[in-house]
């Protein structure tokens, strides 16, 4: 996976920016209704009737938020429509749409970015959404990627990073830390390549850890499942940035405090196997490791018996009064403030 498979160069300059444009979209369809025009005029037109519009967007930049190095470019297309969807999804909304940008120094060949938009077009297959526009422009540095994702909510289901309250559960899906520590296999990988460029790295071991980094799954199906349920999250986040982090938010938001237990913590047996090869806690890992794209939300302690045993969530914690701050509940029984730093911040006390 470290070579450049792309055996083909055809050079961005001979398609020019409309043919390259036509290129890259013409294979995609429209899924949805709410899709009234995509791409091809000035501007895409949406229809969500009675619906709320929601929309959130992201710009990653090469050497910033990717290394091309390690991350395939059609892995990448599909990671930056995926971490857009989760902003989306953790406001209990469903994606419809998305637009893409990019901008491309022409040290790409026309192959690359066909392997950027493969893996676009296999995230708006797999998350049902439309790509309704975009804009394309030249680099004279690296590649930048912005992605706008679109979705629609019944006002009512809406739910924010402000509104849990103390007392309420709070409650994560799937596990933690697996993104975390497939990057920390990535990069040392690209250092045994770097001193022998004909190693072939054995990542069978850690496949189910890379992919959460190079492959991440947004949770499309909570909204839905939470419907099934009959419960009404009081506050939603998504957890880009580590489960502490984002804990934070909706104490600060919320105006609350939290109890997070440590034992609670959901860990695939990969991510803690792979903890101990690397030495490294795999709490912190789960606290400030980042990237899970899974979502964090609070639920009334009412609603505990609609959601406790289910395979897809854990509650790992519960709200308090904001005058106790927000705690990690250690294994041994101690309090450990959270902070959003991480790491050795943890150290003390
Ligand atoms: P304009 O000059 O109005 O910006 P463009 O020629 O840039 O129009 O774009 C033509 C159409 O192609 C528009 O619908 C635009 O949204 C779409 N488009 C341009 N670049 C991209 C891209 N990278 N991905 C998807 N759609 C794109
Ligand atoms: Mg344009």
């Amino acid at each position: 996976m470290l070579e450049d498979k792309n055996q083909e160069r055809t050079s961005l300059e001979k398609l020019g920016e409309f043919g390259l444009i036509d290129h890259l979209t013409k294979e995609f369809t429209m899924q949805h209704e709410s899709t009234l025009k995509g791409i091809g005029d000035d501007a895409a037109i949406l229809d969500f009737k009675d619906k709320k519009t929601v929309l959130s967007t992201d710009l990653l930049i090469e050497g910033v938020h990717f290394d091309l190095s390690y991350v395939p470019l059609k892995h990448l297309g599909y990671k930056a429509v995926v971490v857009n969807l989760s902003d989306i999804y953790a406001m209990n909304a469903t994606a419809t749409q998305i637009t893409v940008s990019i901008a491309v120094s022409n040290r790409f060949p026309l192959e690359a970015i066909e392997e950027l938009y493969a893996g676009i077009a296999l995230a708006c297959k797999k998350f049902k959404v439309d790509l309704i526009g975009g804009d394309t422009t030249s680099s004279t540095t690296g590649l930048l990627i912005s992605v706008t994702a679109i979705g629609e909510a019944n006002e009512k289901n809406i739910a924010f990073r402000k509104g849990t309250k103390p007392n309420d559960l709070l409650v994560v899906t799937g596990d933690l830390g697996g993104a975390y520590m497939g990057l920390q296999v990535l990069e040392r990988e690209k250092e045994v390549f770097k001193v022998n460029p004909n190693s072939q790295p054995d990542l069978e071991p850690y496949s189910y850890i890379v992919e959460r980094q190079l492959k991440p799954e947004a949770r499309k199906d909570i909204s839905g499942l939470l419907q099934v349920l009959g419960v009404q999250p009081t506050s939603m986040i998504d957890i880009s940035d580590g489960l502490s982090s984002e804990i934070l938010h909706l104490c600060k938001n919320s105006e609350v405090g939290c109890n997070l237990f440590e034992e609670k913590i959901p860990l695939d047996p990969t991510v803690i196997s792979a903890c101990e090869e690397f030495n490294i806690d795999s709490t912190m890992v789960a606290l400030s490791g980042g990237e899970d794209y899974e979502l964090l939300f609070t639920v009334d302690q009412k609603d505990f018996e609609k959601i406790k045993g289910n395979p897809n969530l854990s509650i790992i914690g519960h709200m308090t009064d904001a005058s106790e701050g927000a705690h990690l509940i250690t294994r041994a029984n101690t309090k450990i403030p959270l902070t959003a730093q991480g790491w050795n911040s943890f150290k003390s006390e």
